[in-house]
């Protein structure tokens, strides 16, 4: 079994932050605003389950979501 599978947000270094895409755009969400919305235990391959991180403007769930580092990533 491949071990992300069983990362939550609680894993995520707290530089982390996941950056998920839906239909219209991709947002991204910092560690604490995760554990804010969908808590530290919620897994992060299940993230686009939770309701909260759902587009308000295409109203898709965001099935594509990676974990970046927000410091590393810019430009
Ligand atoms: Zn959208």
């Amino acid at each position: 079994m491949d071990p992300a599978f069983a990362l939550t947000v609680n894993d995520l270094a707290r530089d982390e932050a996941l950056c998920l895409r839906c239909g219209c755009r991709s947002q991204t969400y910092s560690r604490a605003r995760l554990i804010a919305l969908v808590g530290r235990d919620a897994r992060l391959h299940l993230i686009g389950l939770n309701r909260e991180l759902w587009c308000g403007d295409c109203g898709e769930p965001p099935f594509q979501g990676w974990v970046t580092a927000p410091v590393a990533n810019q430009p």
